[in-house]
């Protein structure tokens, strides 16, 4: 199922009740969800996007803009009317029922002709316990479980009814390290098998990359960028983006833009040619560094981690926004520990830089002539 959503704004009223303040939580949001895709919406707290799932699914009515689903605007529909699974941080199982029961509760609720018989039911509960792999728990109660298998069960409760769209909010915040990759995974594969319009919120940013089709990016209330994963990493648009993907994360310097040359401090580091005269602010990837006897940008070594097939290079430059930069290179590059300084020339596609003053994205090179 396709869902768009056209011009998607939803405002709150302040704290101040007397003041006419409002807070915008979503703001102009425009998407068309393509079928079948899972969606990861991300971005720090608070910047919306708890608010517009609840929109997608109803809960929340917007201030202005349309949904459909397919063709059908569900705009002024109740939650119950879309035929949307939801799933929570919260597990929110009921603790005096089984797991059959739990995962039956939506098909029980069903009326008339929509209610399956008896012996459908229960054909559906094990289908979808199936799915999820927790078949052999279905008499337990949800105290007698896992986080991850509670989880797993608030997953089968919201696919039995087959929803339209499956939405899920920060579905893994409970779990611990392990159980969240192990549970992502799932979720991708129940996505994949079930072939759901699916729409995952979270603030992890590694957790959206390594499962959705396509990724949202929002701040503030706005959208930011669209793309898949990948395409955004490697492709942001501003500053914002380009710092809140990647582990570790971008390094951000201070630099400026002179005769096509991108110079950080006094050193020349890149050509650029076609980027503007202008303050930037310059990204390197951690994966951008080239260690490089001759290269031109000089760090004070801090010290070097070995982390198997790659080590990094904790270094430092007055530049840099940040105390440290990490440089993360092939463990066949042989560092000495024991010098002060190490010296680095850089990749072109894993720099990129950025308008001092706007933040905005400033092409170089090839991307300059009018790729966008
Ligand atoms: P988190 O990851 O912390 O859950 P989020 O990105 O999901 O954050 P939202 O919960 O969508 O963010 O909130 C977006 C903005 O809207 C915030 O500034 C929040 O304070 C505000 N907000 C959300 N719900 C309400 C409400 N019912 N009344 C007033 N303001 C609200």
């Amino acid at each position: 199922m396709k869902v768009v959503l056209q011009n998607l704004t939803k405002q709150f009223p302040g704290r101040d009740k007397k003041s006419s303040d409002v807070v915008t939580a979503v703001n102009n949001f425009n998407f068309e969800i393509p079928d079948g895709k899972l969606i990861g919406l991300l971005g720090p707290s608070g910047c919306g996007k708890s608010t517009a799932l609840n929109l997608i699914s109803g809960l929340i009515a917007p201030t202005s803009g349309r949904i459909y689903f397919g063709d059908d605007d569900v705009t002024d529909l109740p939650p119950e009317n879309r035929g949307v699974g939801l799933v929570f941080q919260s597990y929110a199982l009921y603790p005096h029922l089984t797991v059959r029961q739990n995962i039956m509760f939506p098909l029980e609720n069903l009326k008339g002709a929509e209610r399956p018989s008896k012996a459908e039911m229960e054909r559906r509960v094990l289908e979808a316990a199936k799915l999820v792999q927790i078949e052999g728990l279905l008499d337990r109660k949800p105290g007698e479980m896992s986080g991850g298998q509670q989880q797993r069960v608030a997953i089968a409760r919201a696919v039995v009814k087959m929803p339209k769209v499956l939405l899920l909010d920060e579905p893994l915040s409970n779990l611990d390290a392990r159980l969240r990759l192990q549970t992502r995974e799932e979720i991708r594969r129940i996505q994949r098998d079930t072939g759901i319009t699916t729409v995952f919120v979270t603030h992890d940013q590694e957790e959206a990359m390594s499962i959705s089709d396509m990724i949202v990016v929002m701040k503030e209330g706005v959208v930011q960028q669209i793309g898949k994963p990948q395409a955004v990493y490697d492709d942001p648009v501003n500053l914002f983006v380009s710092k809140f993907l990647g582990t570790p994360p971008i390094n951000v310097f201070e630099g400026r833009v002179k005769g096509g040359r991108l110079f950080i401090g006094d050193e020349p580091v890149l050509d650029v040619s076609g980027a503007p005269e202008v303050e930037v602010w310059a990204g390197i990837r951690p994966e951008g560094f080239i260690p490089d006897a001759n290269g031109p940008l000089t760090c004070q070594l801090r010290g070097v981690e070995v982390m198997g097939r790659d080590i990094s290079v904790v270094c430092a430059h007055e530049k840099c926004e940040a105390a440290q930069i990490r440089a993360i290179i092939s463990a066949e590059n042989a560092i000495d520990e024991g010098s002060a300084t190490v010296r680095f020339s850089l990749k072109p596609r894993k720099v990129h830089l950025f308008d001092r003053a706007t933040e905005a994205r400033i092409r170089f090179g090839a991307d300059a002539k009018g790729v966008n």
